[in-house]
């Protein structure tokens, strides 16, 4: 039973021919410097479990989280190893074999019932100053006290006093005879970053669509996902598609690249491989699905409509939208603002280090990847770096505000509408 969900993946680990050519690109090796690490490490303890070689112990745990599921050795083998996948594939075994952990269960449980989730982000905003202290010379916020699961180090963004869901009507009609958007918020959006929303909405209205913000729709599931939880995976994506499809939309847009990576990648790969009813579903969803950013020039966003000062920025290309080749799309939206000029950083398409609960369980790794993004980012020379996902904008402002920069982390969404309206 344990091993099911990896048996189902044979083909793919025998694909693996041990070349190594992921290792230069994996940014976890990178400063762990560990083979077992790699993605070759992990295909070669998948093989040896499956024979019977190994057992799935804590051990083997460990080095399964050590993975930010950021693709790139997806995209540099030539053999097409979704090492992502098999990752995923043995945290599910991992967690059915020795039940998932403390944190991850509590994030499936939380996940699953919103009305808690959105009631304790409430809580932490009303209560955020018992929390957090303010930290000098920065718009960020540490923890007054240690908190389980938090790295003493980091810092926080605030959490928005309402959430971008409960801002907006469901519909925001538009001109006749235009698109209709059904925009999937995600939760960094809705509880911490909701003025890429609002800057969302602006946009869309812009252009004259029509805006559909389902209620119901629910977290994408990545989290729950990353620890191998399955069935709150699955639940959430179900979840997602009612709320998704009731509505007859042109495109379903995000604006965080890790929902899109969930629509694109592993709602189709992961549960629609396993279940052949769900599969047409998440296959039309993919389908419609589309970022901000394809979308927005897909529609003809003109942003010389306005005027900006003079600034120069640099982009940071999230993984989950690099891994689907969407690299051009924000940088050409970009480079059409007036005033603004983009300054190439090194390395712009290298992990930040996030990985999303990857931050939680080894944030001391997840800052060693991201001190070379910093030092890209600082020496670039730039005061805004711009980008597509909040997962990123998070982990990229961590960086900066402990390395000292006052650089400020910006979706490219926040760019755009205020070029166009000058905010
Ligand atoms: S995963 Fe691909 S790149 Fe890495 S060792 Fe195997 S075949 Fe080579
Ligand atoms: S997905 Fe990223 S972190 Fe994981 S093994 Fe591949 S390159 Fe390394």
């Amino acid at each position: 039973m344990d091993m099911d969900t990896l048996k189902r993946l044979e083909k793919e680990l025998k694909n693996c021919v041990k070349c190594g050519a992921c290792r230069a690109h994996c940014p976890v090796f990178s400063v762990v410097g560990r083979e077992p690490v790699s993605a070759r490490g992990k295909i070669a303890l998948v093989r040896a479990a499956l024979s019977g070689q190994l057992s799935l112990d804590a051990r083997t745990r460990d080095v399964m989280s050590k993975c930010l599921l950021c693709g790139r050795c997806v995209e540099k083998c030539a053999n097409d190893v979704p090492t992502d996948l098999i990752v995923l594939a043995a945290r599910e075994a991992l967690a059915r074999k020795r039940g998932a952990t403390f944190f991850h269960r509590l994030t499936g449980f939380l996940l699953r019932n919103r009305a808690l989730l959105s009631g304790g982000a409430t809580l932490v905003s009303l209560f955020g100053p018992l929390l957090f202290r303010k930290v000098p010379a920065s718009s960020g916020l540490r923890l007054r006290f240690p908190l389980p699961f938090i790295g003493g180090q980091r810092h926080f963004p605030k959490i928005a006093a309402r959430p971008f869901l409960a801002r907006h009507p469901e519909i925001i009609q538009g001109e006749p005879g235009r698109p209709r958007i059904v925009y999937f918020v995600g939760c960094m959006t809705n509880f911490i970053y909701p003025e890429i929303g609002e800057a969302a909405v602006e946009l869309l209205k812009s252009l004259g669509c029509t805006i559909i913000i389902p209620k119901n729709q629910h977290c994408c599931g990545f989290p729950a996902l990353s620890g191998g939880d399955l069935d709150t995976f699955r639940e959430l994506a179900e979840r997602n598609l009612a709320a998704l499809e009731s509505h007859q939309a042109d495109y379903v847009m995000t604006a965080c690249a890790s929902c899109g990576g969930a629509f694109h990648r592993m709602y189709p790969l992961v549960l629609g491989e396993r279940y052949p009813a769900l599969a047409k579903r998440f296959q039309a969803l993919s389908e419609k699905a589309v970022d901000a950013s394809e979308l927005l020039q897909k529609l003809g966003l003109k942003p010389d409509q306005g005027a900006s000062p003079l600034q120069e920025i640099t982009y940071h290309d999230p993984c989950h939208l690099r891994s689907r080749g969407i690299v051009r799309q924000p940088r050409e939206l970009l480079r059409t603002v007036p005033g603004l000029r983009l300054v190439e950083m090194q390395n712009a398409d290298s992990c930040c280090g996030l990985g999303g609960t990857f931050t939680i369980h080894h944030y001391g790794t997840s800052m060693k990847i991201n001190t070379q993004k910093t030092a890209a980012i600082k020496s670039s020379g730039v005061e805004t770096v711009v980008t597509g996902c909040p997962g990123c904008m998070l982990q990229l402002s961590d960086g900066l505000q402990q390395a000292g920069s006052k650089a400020r982390v910006q979706h490219t969404l926040e760019i755009l509408a205020r070029s166009l309206f000058r905010r």
